[in-house]
């Protein structure tokens, strides 16, 4: 029986890592890595030397004859035994980092008694910016990142009229563009945008989306780093 580990790393602070990881990470005979030099950053820190590969990103499946070539070598890794790591360049794996299909993929070709695919928890930013945000939580939607263009205005009318909290991933470039989105569709909901998690300049700013938008105008070193986003 082989194990196909999933392994949370940290999204900012290199200490976010837990001790199961390290051992995890340490142990495996191959880590998986959306970036293999991103993941040698960690390894590097905590002195783990490891063989690392490239996994095939989800939406390059079936299109490209070396990634395929590289699916072909996980499964021969597997079906010999040797236990394996997926890692993303930060937080959890798969939740809107690659890897989803790749998981999908060995649960179809390896029963759970050839292959036992374990998660390893840890960091993931949707979590970290809700646990923190003083907003509802009993109830949320993860949206992953808004689409750019088709969906989204069903996407802020659907927010609009829901009572639950929703919690989407964005971008610094798109972040007021959303916030005026946010301000046409639903003016009244509170608003918390969850900047720099874990890192020096983490910050957490609640308000009505006209306040959080004039906050971060005001300030444009604010509009910089990275953002999860939460609404209720
Ligand atoms: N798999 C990751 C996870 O579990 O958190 C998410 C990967 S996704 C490609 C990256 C996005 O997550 C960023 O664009 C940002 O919206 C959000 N994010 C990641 N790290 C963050 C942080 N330190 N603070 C706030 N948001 C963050």
């Amino acid at each position: 029986m082989s194990k196909f580990y999933v392994v949370a790393t940290p999204i900012g602070n290199m200490g976010d890592i837990t001790l199961r990881a390290l051992e995890t990470l340490k142990n495996v005979d191959l880590i998986l890595c959306e970036d293999t030099r991103e993941t040698k950053k960690i390894l590097d820190k905590y002195g783990i030397s490891k063989e690392t590969m490239s996994y095939p990103s989800d939406d390059i499946v079936g299109k490209d004859s070396r990634q395929s070539n590289k699916f072909a070598k996980i499964f021969e890794l597997l079906s010999e035994g040797k236990n394996l790591a997926l890692v993303s360049d930060a937080g959890t794996p798969t939740i809107s980092d690659p890897g989803a299909m790749l998981v999908s993929k060995i649960k179809e070709k390896f029963n759970a008694e050839e292959v036992q695919v374990v998660p390893i928890p840890g960091p993931s930013a949707v979590i970290a910016a809700l646990s923190a945000s003083g907003l509802p939580t009993h109830e949320f939607t993860f949206l992953g990142f808004l689409p750019h263009k088709k969906g989204r205005e069903t996407l802020f009318k659907e927010i609009a009229g829901a009572e639950r909290t929703f919690v989407f991933y964005e971008s610094p470039h798109r972040i007021l563009k959303t916030l005026e989105s946010l301000i046409k569709f639903c003016p009244d909901k509170k608003v918390c945008i969850a900047r720099e998690l874990t890192k020096i300049y983490e910050e957490f700013k609640t308000g009505t989306p006209a306040e959080v938008l004039e906050y971060l105008t005001k300030n444009p070193v604010k509009q910089k780093g990275e953002f999860t986003v939460i609404v209720s």
